[in-house]
């Protein structure tokens, strides 16, 4: 059997990598090489119920962390696998050589992350996310010296190849010569990540686009829970991008304060007492928000040792774009567009709406619900990119797809009429634009004035964007329009959401109503976008 993986961050190397052990041949496609996927950047950790011993720690707890961040609207369930197979993930990595740090007795340390009453997150110095993509590639490259696993670099995903109701394989675009490239495949998982390019410069990484995700709703995928969009409370700006000062700051005890009459206002433990820094990250972002002045990060009295042992990340950043000594002086922070708890939306079995279509990773939803809690985003990543992969195996038995030649000649023929013109680019312009619009209308605090103006600026915007058709390239072009949809889809899912939930807060509507305790999802019909409440996932019904 072909599986077909598209995007080969954690999501993607962890599924690619137990398709190859329940035998599967697998094309794992991507435009760059694993080492630039946004992976790479996670520095805090990965949680997991290690050793339930310590401070009366139990998967239980974790599940009702992460319903609790959440704001409840997750299927208690699906959680409870999640956080159920965390401690194997973990023991996992480990095996296969990730480089997690320990504590004095040799076992893997643990720390606090926001949003969770014990200290579970494990870590691998300040390089989480680079040390299990490398553990990844390397136990991926076992897998391709005997043929079953095939790594494509090179490749922009262009869309679905669907026959019959049934996805069997996807259309790229070569990302320098253009040329169109299919893949024929038994079953396809999508695992292209997030969505950050629509807000410009956050903390992730601007190759995460959200085309995937915009593309697939216009074939016919549902997405979910769009309006929740995480602020991370912690980044410093740079000139490209925001640095992310990791949680594992205030993991270690940092705090957050302002000042006011020359005295420093510890905000977060002022409101929520000792625990207060390490909240979840959408109250810590609202307090902020409302803070007076210029919120600080102070670690200094952390002392130089436990800064440079732990967290010496946070020093480099710190000294190489602000100058600043961390052991000295306090970080002036701010939020920052930081992840994404919408995507795609699938049943358990990380199945999309398309038979044999399915999503692993950030670019799905499933876990998080209102608010990600800070270290259960690399967990869901390994455990839905293995999931989908066991599920392919499973449910996606070769059933004779058409002719390989004939999927690629039609392809190729419906895209040969949008390659007219291949000339220069105003993509960068248009995408600013956008980012524009994301980030004054979706910010931390929402209205119905302001996402209606958003959704009339997506608009004009998605109309110059057909004017600009013919001076893009046609990828570019595809790109934007399909990432206008994606926007014009979450700005509707927010102005929907008639409350305050989670990452999702309305200052309009500043209460939580129990008639939104449910997951919104967002269908594509006919070129029109409809928002409707309620999650028939766990029923795995289609569409
Ligand atoms: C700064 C930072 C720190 C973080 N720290 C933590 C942490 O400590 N703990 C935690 O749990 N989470 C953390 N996260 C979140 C976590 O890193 C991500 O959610 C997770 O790594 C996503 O993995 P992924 O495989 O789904 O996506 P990615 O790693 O983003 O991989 C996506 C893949 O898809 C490919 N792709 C994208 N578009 C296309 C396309 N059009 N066609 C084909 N391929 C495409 C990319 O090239 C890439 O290979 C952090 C995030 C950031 C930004």
């Amino acid at each position: 059997m072909q599986v077909l993986i598209i995007g080969s961050g954690i999501a993607g190397l962890s599924a690619a990598i137990r398709s190859a052990e329940l035998g599967c041949h697998v094309i794992l496609a991507s435009p760059y090489v694993s080492e630039r996927a946004q992976s790479v950047m996670a520095a805090g950790g990965i949680n997991a119920v290690l050793d339930p011993s310590r401070e009366g720690d139990s998967i239980e707890l974790h599940i009702e962390d992460t319903m609790k961040g959440g704001c409840f609207i997750e299927d208690e369930d699906t959680v409870r696998g999640l956080c159920t197979a965390a401690p194997d993930i973990v023991r996992w990595l480990d095996s296969i050589g990730v480089m997690f740090s320990r504590d004095p007795s040799g076992n893997i340390a643990q720390r606090a992350f926001g949003g969770q009453s014990r200290d579970r997150t494990a870590y691998a110095g300040a390089s989480t996310g680079r040390q299990i993509v490398t553990a990844l590639i390397q136990k991926c490259r076992e897998y391709e010296i005997v043929g079953k696993i095939e790594r494509r670099i090179g490749l922009n995903f262009h869309s679905a190849v669907i026959h019959g109701g049934r996805c069997c394989g996807a259309v790229f675009t070569e990302t320098v010569s253009g040329r169109i490239v299919t893949l024929p495949a038994d079953a396809v998982i999508m695992a292209a990540g997030g969505m950050n390019r629509l807000f410009g410069k956050t903390t992730g990484s601007s190759l995460c686009d959200g085309y995937a995700a915009g593309r697939l709703f216009t074939q016919g995928v549902r997405l979910r829970n769009l309006e929740m969009i995480q602020y991370h409370p912690t980044s410093i700006e740079t000139p490209n991008k925001r640095m992310l000062i990791s949680e594992a700051a205030r993991g270690e005890g940092g705090r957050l304060y302002y000042e006011e009459g020359g005295r420093r206002v510890y905000f977060m433990e002022d409101e929520f007492g000792e625990r207060g820094n390490l909240m979840p990250r959408d109250v810590v972002s609202r307090c902020m928000y409302r803070c007076p002045s210029q919120v600080y990060l102070d670690i200094s009295f952390l002392g130089e040792k436990l800064i440079h042992e732990r967290l010496q990340e946070v020093y480099d950043v710190c000294m190489d774009y602000l100058g600043l000594d961390v052991t000295k002086e306090a970080i002036p922070v701010a939020p920052s567009v930081h992840f994404f708890m919408g995507g795609i939306k699938t049943d358990d079995d990380h199945m999309t709406d398309i038979d044999g279509l399915y999503a692993a990773g950030e670019c799905a939803s499933k876990y998080h619900g209102a608010n990600r809690l800070g270290g259960n985003s690399l967990l869901a990543a390994v455990y839905s990119g293995r999931k989908a992969a066991e599920a392919c195996s499973e449910r996606g038995e070769a059933k004779g797809g058409p002719d390989a030649d004939a999927v690629t000649a039609e392809a190729e023929a419906g895209l040969a009429a949008a390659k007219s013109s291949d000339k220069g680019t105003a993509a960068d312009s248009m995408l600013m634009k956008l980012s524009a619009i994301m980030n004054s209308r979706l910010g931390i605090a929402r209205d119905e004035k302001g996402l209606r103006a958003g959704l009339a600026e997506a608009e004009e915007l998605a109309a110059e964007a057909v004017r600009y058709d013919e001076g893009l390239s046609v990828y570019e072009n595809l790109r934007i329009k399909h990432m206008l949809i994606l926007s014009k889809a979450m700005l509707m899912s927010a102005l929907v959401r008639e409350e305050s939930r989670g990452a999702h807060y309305r200052q309009d509507c500043p209460e939580t109503k129990d008639e939104f305790c449910s997951c919104s999802v967002a269908e594509y019909k006919d070129g029109a976008i409809s928002i409707s409440f309620g999650d028939d996932a766990r029923s795995g019904v289609k569409k």
